[in-house]
């Protein structure tokens, strides 16, 4: 489903990511846990296409973008298109309600009639819990439903795959598990999802695999009780030796 194949990324002089290869299979659900600073952010971004890699090829449902040469904007617009991104703060829009957050994109960038997007927002809404909420507006809901708003946002543009940054860290400890509870649901009906997230436990519950990235490159993969039980590399046993 994924394929990553020689991810860099520079800001001016700054090499954040420097060279990630990375397959992903359909369905199946990928932690990326690592330091702050480490790039993990500005992975999920590049697939995003929210950052210009400075050179690499993407590979996300047999589209394919090769970031040395000069990639269209039109192309970008259709990739960034098989990928849903929920972000750290939600980013939802604070002057329009909970169901017209989640109907901007249908409407806007696929041109879906209003009818059409209000009756598939309102179904996503439900699945995530909302579907009494309709009419609120963003600041009249707690962060975690903020959060699930994000998410049945981000599903309604029907992607491939799911990117979520670090989607319960502003959230209240309380509020973390309704938001990760939407997240298994999702993995459990075969979304290929990549987290990057500290919740230690969502990745030894739903992972297929943990990644562990530290200084722009993936240090470590593997599956989740092996990642925390016996780390092989140095570096992946320093950082959980740290959180856990
Ligand atoms: P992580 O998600 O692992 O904490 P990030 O991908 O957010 O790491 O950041 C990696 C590095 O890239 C950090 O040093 C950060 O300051 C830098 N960085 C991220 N985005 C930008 C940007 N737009 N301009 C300049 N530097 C950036």
């Amino acid at each position: 489903m994924i394929s990553i194949k020689g991810l860099h990324k520079q800001f001016g002089q700054l090499e954040v990511l420097k060279g990630i290869d990375l397959e992903v299979e359909k369905g199946k659900v990928v932690v990326v846990i690592g330091p702050s600073g480490s790039g993990k952010t500005t992975m999920l971004r590049c697939l995003n296409v929210l950052e210009i890699p400075t050179k690499g090829i993407i590979t996300i449902d047999e589209q394919t973008l090769d970031f040395s040469k000069n990639v269209s904007k039109k192309n970008i617009a259709s990739f960034r298109r098989l990928t849903g991104m929920v972000f750290q703060n939600y980013n939802l829009f604070p002057h329009k309600t909970v169901l017209e957050n989640v109907m901007e994109g249908p409407v806007i960038v696929k041109g879906e009639g209003k009818q059409a997007a209000s009756k598939r927002a309102q179904g996503l809404l439900e699945k995530v819990g909302l579907g009494d909420k309709l009419d609120f507006y963003p600041s009249q809901l707690s962060g975690g439903q903020q959060q699930r708003v994000g998410i049945a946002r981000a599903l309604a543009m029907e992607p491939q795959v799911m990117l979520f940054d670090e989607p319960t860290s502003a959230l209240d400890p309380e509020l973390v598990g309704e938001v990760l509870k939407v997240m298994k649901d999702l993995a459990k009906e075969g979304m290929t999802m990549i987290v990057v997230t500290h919740e230690m436990r969502f990745a030894r519950d739903a992972a297929d695999e943990v990644i562990f990235m530290d200084g722009g490159v993936v240090v470590e993969r593997n599956k989740p009780e092996e990642m925390f039980e016996s780390p092989k590399e140095e570096r992946t046993k320093r950082f959980l030796n740290m959180i856990l």
